[in-house]
């Protein structure tokens, strides 16, 4: 009954592509269903292991739960309308819920309970075996692909990117203002990964992310941070503001919460794109990036800083910045964050640096450089070091 050990198997490299879907609006019906049933059977299953833990301490598996769902059916005939391996996955994010839940136990924490969901907080469906509950077809014309899926049919969907590897599984997704996307995640060959690569670049950089501007290279170069997200934000508190004001249960509040959702959406495409656009800049031209191990967690605890932090979306950019850099084959390596903004970066000393001083003034050998110059200067010189490559970077600062 207790888990099996299974010997851990190589992991291949995957990725993740997403695609928007244009499900008709009988399909969009059909998965609306299938989401309100799941959601059912996630807190029903949830139900269950609570039930058995509280009362008899014991635990059920993965494996005791995915065997009562043939019972389900028989009482619940809806639920054979949905792909048995959808349903499947819904018990298995209940066990992972409780793997998690029982993993912070063991390390000596006070975790809350598994949650149960609501339908409103339940949106996505996983398609698991490519092939046997969702398959891929391509056609000849540019961009037009269709996403065949168990117990429902094909769905448009564009495939604004070509696929290259083998498709693994394949979660649809709606987002709050009620768009559909999947994502499909495949794995690679090493041959496929190294296709992927780019040719090799020597060039390096060292990235010093920071509060005025998003970031700064040891090139001298600045990302300006965009400001863009401050209006939004606001935007954002107006309509909130409005819809804490309509009557619940009212269409009026019902249309106040779809602006929300469409405000929350477009500061979230916002962003993306800026990251999106600013990594693979930096991947295109440097072969060597090396960037802080920032806890940005920490930091955003100083309420002062948050937003601004949160603005920058510091901890997406170094994800996407990561993930990125291994598809084209780009060293990026993490230093400690540790002095770096305090050290000359040309002879080493130490002073003390607060935000509000912008210009790094060394009295030993009379350095004056930007802050953030200055801090992306011991980046690279920490990565360097750190991965054998000596040698301080003379800084080629404006004002030397
Ligand atoms: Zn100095």
């Amino acid at each position: 009954m207790s888990k099996r050990e299974k010997p851990p198997k190589e992991k291949k490299p995957t990725r993740t592509y997403q695609f928007r879907l244009y499900p008709t609006h009988k399909q969009e019906r059909t998965l609306e269903a299938w989401l309100v049933l799941c959601c059912e059977v996630y807190n029903a299953a949830l139900d269950e292991r609570k039930s058995a833990y509280r009362i008899a301490g014991g635990s059920l598996s993965y494996e005791d739960q995915c065997a009562e769902l043939p019972g389900c059916k028989e009482v619940r005939p809806d639920l054979a309308l949905v792909p048995s391996q959808v349903l499947q996955d819904v018990v298995k994010r209940v066990d992972l819920a409780f793997a998690a839940f029982f993993q912070r136990v063991e390390e000596g924490k006070k975790p809350g309970f598994p949650r149960f969901k609501s339908r409103f907080r339940y949106h996505s469906l996983t398609f698991k075996q490519c092939g046997n509950s969702f398959k891929i077809h391509t056609q000849g014309r540019k961009n037009r692909g269709m996403l065949e899926l168990a117990k429902l049919g094909q769905v448009k969907m564009v495939l604004h990117r070509p696929i290259t590897g083998t498709p693994k599984t394949a979660i649809v997704k709606r987002t709050p203002t009620g768009k559909w996307f999947v994502n499909i995640t495949v794995e690679r060959s090493p041959k496929q990964t190294q296709e992927s690569h780019m040719s090799p670049s020597e060039k390096e950089v060292g990235i010093d992310v920071g509060l005025k501007t998003f970031a700064y290279l040891s090139t001298a170069e600045e990302i300006a941070n965009p400001r863009f997200f401050r209006e939004d934000e606001a935007r954002l508190a107006r309509a909130q503001r409005k819809l804490s004001k309509a009557a619940k249960g009212s269409k009026e509040r019902e249309k106040k919460r779809k602006i929300v959702a469409r405000t929350h959406e477009r500061i979230a495409n916002r962003r993306k794109n800026f990251i999106e656009q600013e990594v693979c800049k930096l991947v295109a031209r440097f072969g060597f990036i090396a960037v802080e191990a920032l806890v940005v967690r920490n930091m955003v605890k100083n309420p002062r800083l948050a937003k601004s932090i949160a603005d920058a979306s510091w901890s997406q950019f170094f994800m996407r910045l990561l993930a990125t850099a291994e598809e084209a084959g780009r060293q990026v390596v993490k230093v400690n964050p540790a002095y770096t903004s305090q050290t000359c970066s040309a002879c080493g000393r130490r002073q003390p640096m607060p935000l509000s001083v912008r210009v790094y003034e060394c009295p030993q050998c009379g350095l004056v450089i930007h802050r953030d110059h200055n801090g992306s200067l011991n980046i690279l010189a920490n990565a360097r070091q750190a991965c054998g490559r000596a040698g301080r970077v003379i800084p080629e600062a404006p004002g030397l």
